[in-house]
Protein backbone atom coordinates (compact mmCIF):
# COMPACT_ATOMS: atom_id res chain seq x y z
CA UNK A 1 0.00 0.00 0.00
CA UNK A 2 0.85 3.83 -0.46
CA UNK A 3 3.26 5.04 2.38
CA UNK A 4 5.06 8.28 2.63
CA UNK A 5 8.36 6.66 1.96
CA UNK A 6 7.40 5.88 -1.14
CA UNK A 7 6.60 8.98 -2.33
CA UNK A 8 9.53 9.88 -4.44
CA UNK A 9 9.24 10.73 -8.02
CA UNK A 10 12.17 10.86 -9.95
CA UNK A 11 14.73 13.28 -11.41
CA UNK A 12 12.26 13.39 -14.77
CA UNK A 13 9.05 13.80 -12.63
CA UNK A 14 7.14 14.98 -9.88
CA UNK A 15 5.22 12.70 -7.84
CA UNK A 16 1.78 14.59 -6.91
CA UNK A 17 -0.73 12.70 -4.80
CA UNK A 18 -4.26 14.28 -5.42
CA UNK A 19 -6.10 12.04 -3.36
CA UNK A 20 -5.92 8.37 -2.01
CA UNK A 21 -4.67 5.94 -4.73
CA UNK A 22 -4.43 9.08 -7.75
CA UNK A 23 -1.07 10.66 -8.36
CA UNK A 24 0.03 12.89 -11.16
CA UNK A 25 3.62 12.40 -12.62
CA UNK A 26 4.62 15.85 -13.72
CA UNK A 27 7.40 16.49 -15.81
CA UNK A 28 10.60 18.41 -14.25
CA UNK A 29 12.23 20.70 -17.07
CA UNK A 30 15.68 19.64 -18.48
CA UNK A 31 14.24 15.60 -17.39
CA UNK A 32 13.50 12.54 -19.59
CA UNK A 33 9.31 12.20 -19.07
CA UNK A 34 8.96 15.85 -20.94
CA UNK A 35 4.90 14.91 -20.55
CA UNK A 36 2.47 14.56 -17.72
CA UNK A 37 1.27 10.71 -16.73
CA UNK A 38 -0.57 9.31 -14.24
CA UNK A 39 -0.60 6.62 -11.40
CA UNK A 40 -4.26 5.38 -10.52
CA UNK A 41 -5.18 2.46 -7.92
CA UNK A 42 -8.98 1.04 -8.92
CA UNK A 43 -8.01 -1.04 -6.38
CA UNK A 44 -7.21 -4.63 -7.61
CA UNK A 45 -5.35 -3.30 -10.46
CA UNK A 46 -2.89 -0.25 -11.19
CA UNK A 47 -3.90 1.31 -14.45
CA UNK A 48 -1.30 4.17 -15.64
CA UNK A 49 -2.21 7.10 -18.00
CA UNK A 50 0.47 7.69 -20.70
CA UNK A 51 4.27 6.43 -20.11
CA UNK A 52 6.07 9.69 -21.24
CA UNK A 53 8.84 10.83 -23.97
CA UNK A 54 11.59 8.72 -23.24
CA UNK A 55 12.67 4.73 -21.84
CA UNK A 56 14.68 6.15 -19.52
CA UNK A 57 11.49 8.56 -17.53
CA UNK A 58 8.93 5.20 -18.81
CA UNK A 59 11.40 3.04 -16.42
CA UNK A 60 11.15 5.12 -13.61
CA UNK A 61 7.25 5.78 -14.51
CA UNK A 62 7.20 1.86 -13.99
CA UNK A 63 9.55 1.42 -10.85
CA UNK A 64 7.10 4.14 -9.20
CA UNK A 65 3.95 2.67 -9.61
CA UNK A 66 5.38 -1.06 -8.69
CA UNK A 67 6.89 0.37 -5.74
CA UNK A 68 3.64 2.78 -4.57
CA UNK A 69 1.13 -0.28 -5.06
CA UNK A 70 3.87 -3.30 -4.52
CA UNK A 71 2.63 -5.03 -7.73
CA UNK A 72 2.92 -5.11 -11.76
CA UNK A 73 1.02 -2.64 -13.84
CA UNK A 74 -2.13 -3.87 -15.31
CA UNK A 75 -3.05 -1.57 -17.67
CA UNK A 76 -1.71 1.41 -19.28
CA UNK A 77 -4.08 3.99 -21.32
CA UNK A 78 -2.98 6.54 -23.98
CA UNK A 79 -4.27 9.62 -24.31
CA UNK A 80 -2.86 10.37 -27.93
CA UNK A 81 -0.15 9.17 -30.43
CA UNK A 82 2.15 11.64 -30.04
CA UNK A 83 5.61 10.27 -29.16
CA UNK A 84 6.09 12.09 -26.31
CA UNK A 85 3.54 10.58 -24.36
CA UNK A 86 4.09 6.80 -25.47
CA UNK A 87 7.67 5.98 -25.72
CA UNK A 88 8.14 5.08 -22.58
CA UNK A 89 5.69 2.34 -23.08
CA UNK A 90 8.24 0.22 -24.39
CA UNK A 91 9.72 -0.50 -20.99
CA UNK A 92 6.59 -2.86 -19.79
CA UNK A 93 6.41 -6.22 -19.78
CA UNK A 94 3.91 -8.42 -22.04
CA UNK A 95 2.17 -8.98 -18.86
CA UNK A 96 0.85 -4.88 -19.20
CA UNK A 97 -1.90 -3.92 -21.47
CA UNK A 98 -1.38 -0.93 -23.41
CA UNK A 99 -5.16 0.34 -24.52
CA UNK A 100 -5.56 3.12 -27.37
CA UNK A 101 -7.94 3.91 -29.37
CA UNK A 102 -8.50 2.35 -32.71
CA UNK A 103 -7.34 5.57 -34.57
CA UNK A 104 -4.39 6.12 -31.89
CA UNK A 105 -3.35 2.56 -32.45
CA UNK A 106 -3.08 2.93 -36.37
CA UNK A 107 -1.38 6.86 -35.87
CA UNK A 108 1.55 4.83 -33.78
CA UNK A 109 1.74 1.62 -36.05
CA UNK A 110 1.98 4.73 -38.86
CA UNK A 111 4.58 6.64 -37.28
CA UNK A 112 6.27 3.71 -35.38
CA UNK A 113 8.73 2.61 -38.34
CA UNK A 114 9.63 6.20 -38.80
CA UNK A 115 10.42 6.76 -35.52
CA UNK A 116 13.25 3.91 -35.55
CA UNK A 117 14.45 5.19 -38.97
CA UNK A 118 14.94 8.51 -37.40
CA UNK A 119 16.42 6.94 -34.46
CA UNK A 120 18.75 5.06 -36.58
CA UNK A 121 20.31 8.61 -38.05
CA UNK A 122 23.15 8.69 -35.57
CA UNK A 123 24.12 11.64 -38.01
CA UNK A 124 21.43 13.78 -38.04
CA UNK A 125 21.25 13.59 -34.19
CA UNK A 126 24.74 14.80 -34.15
CA UNK A 127 24.10 17.76 -36.42
CA UNK A 128 21.07 18.56 -34.91
CA UNK A 129 22.94 18.44 -31.61
CA UNK A 130 25.61 20.44 -32.99
CA UNK A 131 23.31 23.01 -34.71
CA UNK A 132 21.29 23.83 -31.13
CA UNK A 133 24.56 24.25 -29.20
CA UNK A 134 26.06 26.61 -32.30
CA UNK A 135 22.76 28.65 -31.96
CA UNK A 136 22.78 28.49 -27.89
CA UNK A 137 26.49 30.14 -28.13
CA UNK A 138 25.12 33.19 -29.54
CA UNK A 139 21.37 33.41 -28.58
CA UNK A 140 20.71 36.72 -26.55
CA UNK A 141 16.96 36.30 -25.50
CA UNK A 142 16.59 34.15 -22.55
CA UNK A 143 13.00 32.73 -23.74
CA UNK A 144 15.23 31.15 -26.52
CA UNK A 145 17.84 30.10 -24.77
CA UNK A 146 15.41 28.63 -22.32
CA UNK A 147 14.14 26.24 -25.13
CA UNK A 148 17.60 25.49 -26.85
CA UNK A 149 18.84 24.21 -23.47
CA UNK A 150 16.03 22.22 -22.81
CA UNK A 151 16.54 20.83 -26.95
CA UNK A 152 20.20 19.89 -26.32
CA UNK A 153 18.65 17.94 -22.60
CA UNK A 154 16.56 16.47 -24.78
CA UNK A 155 18.74 15.31 -27.80
CA UNK A 156 20.85 13.72 -25.58
CA UNK A 157 18.30 11.11 -24.34
CA UNK A 158 17.45 10.46 -27.40
CA UNK A 159 20.89 9.99 -28.51
CA UNK A 160 21.08 7.79 -25.34
CA UNK A 161 18.53 5.43 -25.87
CA UNK A 162 18.66 5.34 -29.82
CA UNK A 163 19.89 1.63 -30.47
CA UNK A 164 17.46 0.31 -27.73
CA UNK A 165 13.99 1.65 -28.89
CA UNK A 166 11.63 -0.64 -30.11
CA UNK A 167 7.74 0.88 -30.05
CA UNK A 168 5.15 -0.84 -28.45
CA UNK A 169 2.11 -1.03 -30.25
CA UNK A 170 -1.76 -1.20 -28.20
CA UNK A 171 -2.10 -4.52 -27.45
CA UNK A 172 -5.87 -3.57 -27.39
CA UNK A 173 -8.25 -0.96 -28.90
CA UNK A 174 -11.25 1.11 -27.83
CA UNK A 175 -13.24 3.36 -29.85
CA UNK A 176 -16.15 5.23 -27.44
CA UNK A 177 -15.60 4.61 -24.04
CA UNK A 178 -14.40 1.93 -21.54
CA UNK A 179 -15.16 1.51 -18.50
CA UNK A 180 -13.04 0.50 -15.47
CA UNK A 181 -14.79 -1.21 -12.57
CA UNK A 182 -12.45 -1.79 -9.59
CA UNK A 183 -12.64 -2.51 -5.67
CA UNK A 184 -11.44 0.57 -5.09
CA UNK A 185 -12.32 3.18 -7.73
CA UNK A 186 -13.89 3.33 -11.03
CA UNK A 187 -12.65 4.86 -13.84
CA UNK A 188 -14.07 6.07 -17.55
CA UNK A 189 -11.77 6.34 -20.79
CA UNK A 190 -13.54 8.08 -23.16
CA UNK A 191 -12.57 9.33 -26.35
CA UNK A 192 -12.99 12.69 -27.00
CA UNK A 193 -12.36 12.48 -30.69
CA UNK A 194 -10.04 14.70 -33.51
CA UNK A 195 -8.80 18.16 -31.88
CA UNK A 196 -5.43 18.47 -30.51
CA UNK A 197 -4.53 15.14 -32.25
CA UNK A 198 -5.83 12.84 -34.66
CA UNK A 199 -8.26 11.46 -31.08
CA UNK A 200 -7.61 12.66 -27.74
CA UNK A 201 -8.87 10.15 -24.81
CA UNK A 202 -9.53 11.64 -21.22
CA UNK A 203 -9.86 9.40 -18.26
CA UNK A 204 -11.91 10.53 -15.61
CA UNK A 205 -12.52 9.29 -12.01
CA UNK A 206 -15.63 10.18 -11.64
CA UNK A 207 -15.76 9.86 -7.57
CA UNK A 208 -12.88 11.84 -6.98
CA UNK A 209 -13.60 14.72 -9.30
CA UNK A 210 -10.26 14.37 -11.28
CA UNK A 211 -9.65 14.14 -15.02
CA UNK A 212 -6.40 12.87 -16.68
CA UNK A 213 -7.11 15.13 -19.86
CA UNK A 214 -3.76 14.57 -21.74
CA UNK A 215 -2.78 17.25 -24.52
CA UNK A 216 -5.93 18.71 -24.38
CA UNK A 217 -4.38 20.45 -21.52
CA UNK A 218 -1.79 22.82 -21.77
CA UNK A 219 -1.56 24.33 -18.67
CA UNK A 220 1.07 27.71 -17.57
CA UNK A 221 2.58 26.73 -20.91
CA UNK A 222 2.00 27.56 -24.70
CA UNK A 223 -0.33 24.68 -26.26
CA UNK A 224 1.19 23.03 -29.41
CA UNK A 225 -1.59 23.69 -32.25
CA UNK A 226 0.89 22.47 -34.63
CA UNK A 227 -1.23 19.65 -35.81
CA UNK A 228 -4.18 20.04 -34.59
CA UNK A 229 -7.82 20.93 -35.67
CA UNK A 230 -8.38 24.37 -34.01
CA UNK A 231 -12.09 24.33 -34.17
CA UNK A 232 -12.60 20.90 -32.80
CA UNK A 233 -9.65 21.72 -30.44
CA UNK A 234 -11.38 24.38 -28.53
CA UNK A 235 -14.88 21.97 -28.69
CA UNK A 236 -12.55 19.56 -26.51
CA UNK A 237 -12.06 21.96 -24.04
CA UNK A 238 -15.13 23.73 -23.92
CA UNK A 239 -16.54 20.17 -23.54
CA UNK A 240 -14.35 20.25 -19.97
CA UNK A 241 -15.38 23.18 -18.88
CA UNK A 242 -18.77 22.62 -18.91
CA UNK A 243 -17.88 19.08 -17.10
CA UNK A 244 -18.13 18.42 -13.41
CA UNK A 245 -14.56 17.83 -12.89
CA UNK A 246 -12.88 19.94 -10.22
CA UNK A 247 -9.30 18.72 -10.78
CA UNK A 248 -7.55 18.54 -14.16
CA UNK A 249 -3.77 16.97 -15.03
CA UNK A 250 -2.93 18.31 -17.83
CA UNK A 251 -0.40 16.88 -20.74
CA UNK A 252 2.17 19.66 -20.03
CA UNK A 253 2.45 22.03 -17.15
CA UNK A 254 1.35 21.92 -13.42
CA UNK A 255 -2.01 20.18 -12.03
CA UNK A 256 -5.14 23.11 -12.49
CA UNK A 257 -8.93 23.88 -13.23
CA UNK A 258 -11.63 25.02 -15.23
CA UNK A 259 -9.97 28.70 -14.80
CA UNK A 260 -6.90 27.20 -16.86
CA UNK A 261 -9.02 25.55 -19.60
CA UNK A 262 -10.71 29.45 -19.80
CA UNK A 263 -7.04 30.66 -20.44
CA UNK A 264 -5.88 28.75 -22.74
CA UNK A 265 -8.85 29.18 -24.95
CA UNK A 266 -8.33 32.85 -24.36
CA UNK A 267 -4.36 32.01 -25.40
CA UNK A 268 -6.27 30.48 -28.26
CA UNK A 269 -8.05 33.64 -29.13
CA UNK A 270 -5.44 36.32 -28.23
CA UNK A 271 -3.22 34.58 -30.43
CA UNK A 272 -5.20 34.21 -33.32
CA UNK A 273 -6.78 37.98 -33.31
CA UNK A 274 -2.72 39.31 -33.21
CA UNK A 275 -1.88 36.94 -36.14
CA UNK A 276 -4.77 37.89 -38.13
CA UNK A 277 -4.38 41.20 -37.76
CA UNK A 278 -0.78 40.88 -39.23
CA UNK A 279 -1.69 38.21 -41.95
CA UNK A 280 -4.94 41.03 -42.87
CA UNK A 281 -3.00 43.88 -43.05
CA UNK A 282 -0.33 42.16 -45.92
CA UNK A 283 2.66 41.63 -43.04
CA UNK A 284 4.66 38.67 -42.75
CA UNK A 285 4.94 35.60 -41.18
CA UNK A 286 8.47 37.64 -39.44
CA UNK A 287 6.31 40.66 -38.57
CA UNK A 288 3.92 37.77 -36.96
CA UNK A 289 6.91 36.29 -34.76
CA UNK A 290 7.16 39.78 -33.62
CA UNK A 291 3.81 39.74 -31.34
CA UNK A 292 3.87 40.82 -27.98
CA UNK A 293 1.62 38.11 -25.90
CA UNK A 294 -0.43 40.10 -22.86
CA UNK A 295 -0.02 39.34 -19.81
CA UNK A 296 -0.33 35.86 -18.40
CA UNK A 297 0.82 34.23 -21.74
CA UNK A 298 3.63 36.75 -22.35
CA UNK A 299 4.83 34.32 -19.05
CA UNK A 300 3.71 31.09 -20.87
CA UNK A 301 6.97 31.42 -23.59
CA UNK A 302 9.33 31.10 -20.88
CA UNK A 303 9.34 27.06 -21.62
CA UNK A 304 10.95 28.31 -24.75
CA UNK A 305 9.92 29.94 -28.27
CA UNK A 306 9.84 26.97 -30.75
CA UNK A 307 5.93 26.62 -29.78
CA UNK A 308 5.55 30.05 -30.64
CA UNK A 309 7.10 30.34 -33.42
CA UNK A 310 5.05 26.75 -34.18
CA UNK A 311 2.12 28.65 -33.29
CA UNK A 312 2.31 31.71 -34.90
CA UNK A 313 3.10 29.79 -38.08
CA UNK A 314 -0.01 27.55 -37.37
CA UNK A 315 -2.69 30.73 -37.76
CA UNK A 316 -0.78 32.64 -40.23
CA UNK A 317 -1.10 30.09 -42.34
CA UNK A 318 -5.11 29.47 -41.87
CA UNK A 319 -5.68 32.93 -41.62
CA UNK A 320 -4.61 33.51 -45.26
CA UNK A 321 -1.35 35.30 -44.71
CA UNK A 322 0.99 35.29 -47.25
CA UNK A 323 3.88 32.64 -47.17
CA UNK A 324 7.14 33.85 -48.72
CA UNK A 325 9.63 31.56 -49.93
CA UNK A 326 12.05 32.95 -47.78
CA UNK A 327 10.44 31.89 -44.73
ZN1 LIG B 1 0.30 16.00 -27.95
Amino acid sequence: MASNRNLRGSKHFTLQPLTDGVYACLHKPGGAAYSNAGIIELGDHTLLVDSFDSLAAGRDLRQTAESLLERPVGTIVLTHAHGDHWKGASVFDAETLLLASKTVRQVCLDRGPLMVEDMKDAAAWEKRLGETELQLRTEQDDRVRVGLERAVMRIGYAMAEMGEFRPRYADRTFEDTVLFQGSKRNAELRSLGCGHSEDDAVLFLPHDGVAFIGDIGFFDTQPFLGFCDIELYRRQLLFLQESDFKVLVPGHGPVGDKNDIALQLRYMDVLEDLVGTVAAGGGSLEEARQIMLPDPFDKWLMGGMARFDDNVRFFFARLGGEMRPDV
